[in-house]
């Protein structure tokens, strides 16, 4: 249920599995049951490859938010008022592709030639010398290249964190989809406005451009390039992003963490008086620093005619640059901070993801 974009005409749709009823927005072209997890398309067909990357429990999500909150400087036992998951749909487009190539390659080639020239007796003699012209060579070639594209399944999303979330999000490691590793968390499904074809002609042209681009880089001009993309039924895919809100001296704040790492994408950190004092303090020291150091430079230009003078006055300069950062915070009243969330290594012995049977695959649009 998309719950997200609050005043869209509602549709209600049954579930075929297990009867609810489903309120579903008419833009919702891929809808699950927040009761029962089943995933239909608009006439009611199953999904047919329904993946999803687990959460972290709430728990561990509450303790990295207190933790990213204490890392800033946010007093300990802050307190999470609202909290909850959201799954949000990709389509992962297994793709192989094989590419040709023709360009031109820009080269030089070795050349010599007999000179004549006087020695230092005044006679004439003559010598070879080496020099080198440029070439253009016609360059061809193949390679083959296949892998999956992801797919945001969504149009609008207007998730805070969001944009932070689309980088740090690894898909490597998708499994089947559970309903009972989502129904603990009475998390939300976002529904998908993109459906498979879409998103395979989306990856469609992603896969061309790669190539090009791969192709460009083995020429030093690219004159053709010709790609037989053949692309799978895409797999439908949920992760989830948590957002939350806390509580500051009386105000809200807002901030998201990623379900698979647990790690905050991002948040809002407010600025306490005291903290921006700090920073203003910091701020003016280091420009002091810097008059200092720029003054000392210009009297050993000016007076001792000392050219070494002029580093100091550079260095100076330098600082007072430096003395921007604490400065502008001053003036702030809150920042925007994430966690560092690196990509998860891929598991061992993973086998690639089974895929279902596809139905008859989406044609390869052209
Ligand atoms: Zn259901």
């Amino acid at each position: 249920m998309a719950t997200t974009e609050a005043a869209e005409p509602q549709l209600v749709v049954k579930c075929p599995t297990c009867g609810a009823s489903l309120a579903v927005s008419p833009e919702d072209l891929v809808r699950t049951c927040n009761y029962c997890g089943e995933t239909i398309d608009v006439d009611g067909k199953k999904i047919p490859d329904h993946q999803m990357i687990p959460s972290q429990d709430i728990n561990t999500i509450k303790a990295n938010i207190e933790a990213f909150l204490v890392k800033n400087k946010i007093k300990a036992g802050t307190s999470i008022d609202e909290i909850k998951a959201s799954y949000i749909p990709y389509w992962l487009v297994p793709f192989d592709s094989q590419t040709h190539y023709f360009g031109v390659l820009n080269g030089t080639v070795q050349r010599q030639k007999t000179e004549t020239y006087r020695d230092s007796e005044g006679k004439t003699r003559t010598r070879t010398v080496t020099y080198s012209v440029p070439v253009y060579k016609p360059e061809e070639g193949n390679f083959a290249r296949s892998g999956r594209e992801n797919v945001i399944a969504r149009k609008h999303t207007a998730f805070y964190g969001f944009d932070k979330f689309q980088d740090t999000i690894f898909l490597e490691n998708v499994q089947p989809f559970d309903f009972n590793k989502v129904k603990v968390h009475a998390a939300e499904f976002i529904n998908a406005e993109v459906d498979a074809h879409e998103a395979q002609m989306d990856a469609y042209g992603r896969v061309e451009n790669g190539n090009r681009s791969i192709a460009a880089g083995k020429v030093s001009k690219l004159v053709r390039c010709d790609s037989q993309v053949n692309l799978k039924y895409p797999i439908y895919v949920h992760t989830a992003l948590w957002t939350a809100r806390y509580k500051f001296q009386g105000k809200v704040y807002k901030v998201s963490a990623s379900g698979d790492s647990g790690k905050v994408v991002k948040g809002e950190v407010p600025l306490t008086l005291g903290r921006r004092m700090k920073n203003l303090i910091l701020g003016l020291a280091i420009m002091v620093v810097a008059s200092i150091v720029a003054n000392y430079g210009f009297n050993e230009v000016q007076l001792n005619a000392n050219d070494n003078g002029w580093i100091a006055v550079i260095i100076g300069i330098v600082i007072v640059a430096l003395s921007f950062c604490p400065t502008s915070t001053a003036f702030k009243m809150q920042l925007e901070k994430s966690d560092k969330i690196k990509r998860p290594s891929k598991q061992k012995g993973q086998k690639p993801v089974a895929r279902a049977p596809a139905p008859a695959p989406a044609p390869a649009p052209q």
